[in-house]
């Protein structure tokens, strides 16, 4: 049925079936949590045989010493690790700790008080130095933000990225757009990978932008794909090249849902005048990073052939938990307008969009029948979704038959919460 062809009677009807089913669910008792977008235990485990894979040997491949303090920008085995995860040349990358979100709130620091390219590039330069921010998003880009100080502007996404014209329009009117977050592949949550398109649209924003504007391309779910030929992600670093607009853009990732998601290791690849700005920072905050650590992401994962074929076995856990929350949401809303989604083929979440003005009143329902769902609005920046539709659904960590008995509440709780509303 579509809710906005209903008559009164059929929405009260409605509402007394669906009433009747929710508190049937009550007298389960349910303890059911989809919030987290973290590996499960058992995803963590296919990385254990890294303890140890160094067996005493801690010396990399130029005789560092892996143990000692120095090598700010990372060893070469890490180096080549990270050129496998981002394809982009060993020459341009930095190895870090174990956190790109580390890194990227570094980088947004550093661009933001002492300037990539100098005191003269700092934002802070400005009065009120802005950052585009996709929506919905990550929330801790928004928290890297708000503890900047830096102001979020939203544009919406598409089921291709970002709305370029939105962010093209935005970058012309407004000089003091210094900055845009991008989760380009399996974005967080929406789950869709930018099209080429729209990644060249992104690559040419360095030739109308502010010369201090950089776009944070967190490509945290590169290789995170759940299907076999999955899509491909256009190379937003050989685009910048082309374009002749290098600076403009600053790549991101980890391992953190690769290997272990809080002991792996994370990068950054940027043109050489972007990481020695950015070097200057990290060589302030620390002597060097954990390079043994590095050592043995580089043993355990010597190649892309390597690093590929381990996905897979993520993969074989994921895709079961993604079909089970895809097919209930087929079966309970294809055709009918209570809600919308993207169908993903990788990374950690499905993002669910509802009737405006549901989400919370649907996360509401949810929890109080033992169904934990992220708090709706955590998408958006300021915890604020305009029009309360967002919902963020992360199947990875709850069993298979837990993730499916988290849909069947799910789907009478947006149901409920729309006939409340249509009714109200
Ligand atoms: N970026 C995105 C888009 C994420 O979804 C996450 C984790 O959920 C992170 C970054 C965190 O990455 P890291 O563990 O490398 O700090």
């Amino acid at each position: 049925m579509l809710l906005d062809q209903a008559t009164a009677e059929q929405l009260k009807a409605l509402e007394s079936e669906l009433t009747a089913e929710y508190n049937a669910i009550l007298g389960k008792n349910l303890s059911l949590d989809v919030t987290r977008g973290k590996p499960s235990a058992e995803q963590l485990s296919l990385s254990d045989a890294m303890d140890g894979i160094l067996d005493g040997s801690y010396k990399a491949g130029d005789g560092t010493d892996t143990r000692n303090y120095g090598g700010i920008d990372g060893i070469a085995e890490a180096k080549q690790l990270g050129s496998d995860l981002m394809e982009v040349p060993t020459a341009n990358i930095v190895v870090g700790g174990n956190s790109s979100l580390t890194l990227m709130h570094q980088t947004m620091m550093t661009a933001y008080h002492f300037g990539l390219t100098g005191a003269d590039s700092a934002w802070k330069n400005i009065d009120t130095p802005k950052v585009i921010c996709p929506v919905p998003g990550y929330d801790r880009h928004y928290t890297v933000c708000e503890q900047l100080g830096i102001e979020m502007v939203t544009v919406p996404m598409t089921a291709s990225g970002p709305d370029m014209d939105a962010v093209e329009a935005l970058i012309n009117a407004d000089e003091s757009i210094r900055g845009m977050w991008c989760v380009p592949k399996y974005s967080n949550p929406t789950g869709v990978v930018y099209s080429d398109e729209t990644v060249e649209r992104i690559a040419k924003l360095g030739q109308i932008a502010h010369k201090d504007f950089r776009v944070f391309w967190d490509n945290a779910y590169a290789v995170h794909d759940l299907i076999d030929n999955p899509p491909q992600l256009a190379s937003v670093f050989e685009l910048t090249t082309k374009h002749g607009t290098e600076n403009s853009v600053l790549q991101f990732a980890s391992t953190s849902k690769i290997t272990f998601a809080g002991a792996g290791v994370a990068f950054t690849a940027a043109s050489s005048e972007n990481l020695a700005g950015l070097k200057k920072f990290l060589g302030a905050c620390t002597i060097g990073p954990d390079k043994v650590n590095q050592l043995r992401h580089a043993k355990f994962l010597p190649s892309r052939e390597a690093l590929m074929s381990h996905m897979k076995k993520h993969a074989q856990l994921l895709q079961p938990r993604f079909d089970a929350v895809l097919s209930a949401l087929s079966k309970a809303f294809d055709g009918s307008d209570l809600g919308s989604w993207e169908t993903p083929v990788g990374g950690y979440f499905v993002s669910f969009d509802t009737r405006p003005g549901c989400a919370k009143a649907t996360v509401k329902l949810a929890a109080e029948a033992g169904v934990k769902l992220t708090p709706a609005g955590a998408t958006f920046p300021y915890g604020n979704d305009p029009e309360d539709r967002n919902i963020r659904i992360a199947p990875s960590v709850p069993s298979i038959e837990e993730v499916v008995g988290a849909m069947e509440v799910f789907v009478v709780c947006v149901k409920l919460a729309s006939v409340r509303q249509a009714l109200a």
